[in-house]
């Protein structure tokens, strides 16, 4: 890996009695797309916002592009945060509000002028610049947030939940738009969400954390393929966890598991019932009781089976992964 661009070493942020941030280390490289993914209260907000500087941590340091962080304001940072309510002045119109960052910083007017007409053209809003925040859709609004932040052309962006607002359709599609802008503009953004999709489909890599700490960091595919733990297996998609010898525990997809009407000549294979089948559109996921208590999940192509019908699953040797926890 190339130099990083930002450094975290041994970070750690308590409130009161809570670690928000407990001992975390982290390299993020110039022009990745990282996601810090988890469940609520987990500390990807504080995180952030220790990055940002407007959290000071008890313990640890930030270098971003080989400085150290500490004791420089947030505004002195070459870091930018895109807030997950945008934040946008209703009294301003959309570009005021694009230049108002600028204008603060005392930066000369033609060069605000054109600056903003570059950051709106980014997220293609040329046309919307005379109009009030209030009079814009939910993504136009996240689209006008983003031209905010990048009009300062900071060296790294940081989002919370930057897709929340927005409905699902919605939602998908911004999350193309913002891979392809932080592509095209050679940008690095660090982005904060607990959705594991959104995460999985948009990160190069992506950091999975737990009460403060990072558990897994890797590619989508290294940590679905590869979860190291229960947890993760269970946080990133849905995964049989299903006890091995020696007490030891392997996580089994739902997809490497395939249904029978007869006993297979499957490496392994166990019998059972269709308690549930949900309908995802390019499979279904069944929802199998097995004879001896345990639940299995497995995905179904197509409708060859109906629920409370008998049937075998059966999956190769290779199919499992092997968990260190
Ligand atoms: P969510 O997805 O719900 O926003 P999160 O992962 O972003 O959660 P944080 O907001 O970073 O989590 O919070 C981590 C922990 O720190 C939580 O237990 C939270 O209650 C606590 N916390 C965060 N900010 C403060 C604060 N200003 N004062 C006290 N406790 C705080």
């Amino acid at each position: 890996m190339s130099d990083p661009l930002v450094r975290i070493e041994g970070l750690t942020k308590r409130f009161g009695a809570v670690a928000a941030v407990d001992d975390v280390d982290l390299d993020v490289v110039g022009g990745e797309l990282f996601a810090l993914l988890g469940g609520s209260g987990c500390g990807k907000t504080t995180l952030l916002r220790l990055l940002a500087g407007f959290e000071t941590p008890d313990a640890g340091r930030i270098l971003i592009d080989g400085k150290d962080m500490t004791g420089v304001p947030p505004h002195l940072r070459p870091v930018n945060m895109m807030f997950q309510s945008y934040a946008l002045f209703p009294h301003m119109n959309v570009a005021e509000n694009v230049g108002y960052g600028l204008r603060r910083e005392g930066v000369a007017k033609p060069e605000i002028a054109t600056r903003v007409a570059d950051a709106l053209a980014q997220v293609q809003l040329t046309d919307f610049a005379q109009r009030r925040p209030t009079q814009l859709s939910g993504g136009q609004r996240q689209r006008v947030a983003l031209a905010r932040a990048l009009v300062k052309r900071p060296r790294l962006l940081l989002l919370d939940e930057p897709l929340a607002a927005l409905d699902r359709k919605l939602r998908e599609g911004t999350r193309f738009e913002l891979v392809r802008l932080q592509e095209e503009l050679g940008l690095t953004f660090i982005m904060v969400t607990h959705d594991q999709e959104e995460a999985m489909s948009m990160a190069t890599r992506l950091a999975v954390m737990k009460a403060g700490r990072i558990v897994q960091t890797g590619a989508p595919r290294e940590v679905y393929e590869r979860p190291a733990s229960r947890f993760v297996a269970d946080f990133i998609g849905l995964a049989n966890i299903l006890e091995v010898p020696e007490g030891r525990w392997m996580a089994l997809r739902p997809e490497k598991v395939a249904l029978f009407a007869a006993r297979p000549d499957t490496a392994h294979a166990c019998a059972g019932r269709i308690t549930d089948i949900a309908y995802e559109g390019s499979r279904s996921l069944c929802r199998v009781a097995l004879d001896d208590g345990r639940t299995m999940l497995a995905a179904m192509t197509d409708d060859a089976f109906r629920r409370g019908q008998n049937v075998w699953l059966g999956w190769a040797a290779d199919a499992g992964h092997p968990l260190e926890a």
